[in-house]
């Protein structure tokens, strides 16, 4: 049993909000802080939906949505939101400068204590660990998106990082019903998106080089059950996170389609507010 009981979650985004709903449906405490209010107001949204599902589909009853609202607090207080942490995981934007933003503005506003985590897609932690003040207390745990179902966290280490936090941090995935699965070396995008970002960059290639609509891209995968198709996933994704990354990694390694396929990204879905399935729009309607 960890002494990790008191969460913080940093973001209230896509994976910000189902971490943190998930983890206080487990019994964790947990605070949800975001810079902006409209974010925290959408997570409340969210909530809402992930209230009924876990409902539906997970078999919980009224009493444990109850249960689950009365162990969240939503914040804009950085340091009231990490006053009382055990553990801090991060959500903020894939976007190296705002992460380390957070992690240089919140190093004293830690309790000595605290354990510090980041979601990041494809970043390694070693990128912020000085940025912490604490390496030897951070480390990163990666959910995947539809925690309730996609119920993995990669467990990666940096040099620095302790094996006590390590532990810590695995028996955190556990008691909230995950599955750890650890890195053993470190690798930007874990397991999982070491294959999923080149699935879905390959998907979006397709589309952007006009190659194949986006919904017979999908239907390539779809038939013969697959109930999502890659564009689909884009979508549940998030178009500004699969923005950031297809950005961030088309310059980082200069790949040139990688880059167009941010570029269309940002035409055809940021500017237009076209934001994924969290916003009902993406390139389906919801
Ligand atoms: P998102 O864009 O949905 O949410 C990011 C949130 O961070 C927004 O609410 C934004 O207001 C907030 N934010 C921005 N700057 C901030 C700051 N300085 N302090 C606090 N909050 C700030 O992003 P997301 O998709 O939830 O991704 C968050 C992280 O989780 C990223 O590192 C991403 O790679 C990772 N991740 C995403 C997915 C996914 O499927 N979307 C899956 C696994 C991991």
């Amino acid at each position: 049993m960890s002494t990790l009981r008191n969460l913080t979650v940093l973001g209230s985004g896509v994976l910000g909000g189902q971490i943190a709903w998930h983890s206080a449906f487990q019994g964790k405490t947990v605070v949800v802080y975001d810079i902006a209010v409209d974010a925290l107001a959408r997570c409340r949204l969210a909530h809402e939906q992930y209230a009924a599902l876990y409902v539906s589909n997970l078999g919980a009853g009224e009493a444990d949505v109850v249960a689950t609202r009365d162990r969240l607090t939503f914040a804009t207080d950085l340091a009231g939101a990490v006053a009382g942490a055990d553990l801090v995981i991060e959500a903020v934007p894939e976007v190296p400068d705002i992460k380390r933003a957070v992690y240089q503005e919140m190093a004293d506003l830690l309790p000595p204590h605290a354990l510090v985590a980041t979601n990041s897609s494809t970043l390694l932690p070693r990128d912020f660990a000085a940025d912490t003040g604490r390496p030897e207390k951070f480390c990163a745990l990666h959910f995947a998106n539809e925690i309730w179902s996609m119920n993995v966290a990669e467990l990666m280490a940096h040099p620095g990082a302790s094996r006590d936090t390590l532990t810590a941090v695995a028996e955190f995935a556990v008691e909230i019903r995950m599955v750890p699965i650890p890195v053993m070396k470190e690798q930007n995008g874990y397991i999982l998106n070491s294959w999923f970002v080149p699935l879905v960059n390959a998907a979006q290639s397709l589309v952007t080089n006009g190659v194949a609509t986006a919904e017979d891209v999908d239907r390539t995968f779809m038939i013969g059950g697959r109930p999502i198709g890659p564009m689909g996933l884009l979508d549940m994704v998030g178009m500004k996170t699969a923005f950031d990354v297809l950005h961030y990694w088309g310059t980082q390694t200069g790949d040139p389609q990688m880059g167009a396929n941010a570029a269309y990204i940002k035409e055809h879905f940021l500017d237009k507010g076209r934001l994924g399935l969290a916003t009902g729009k993406g390139y389906y309607e919801y």
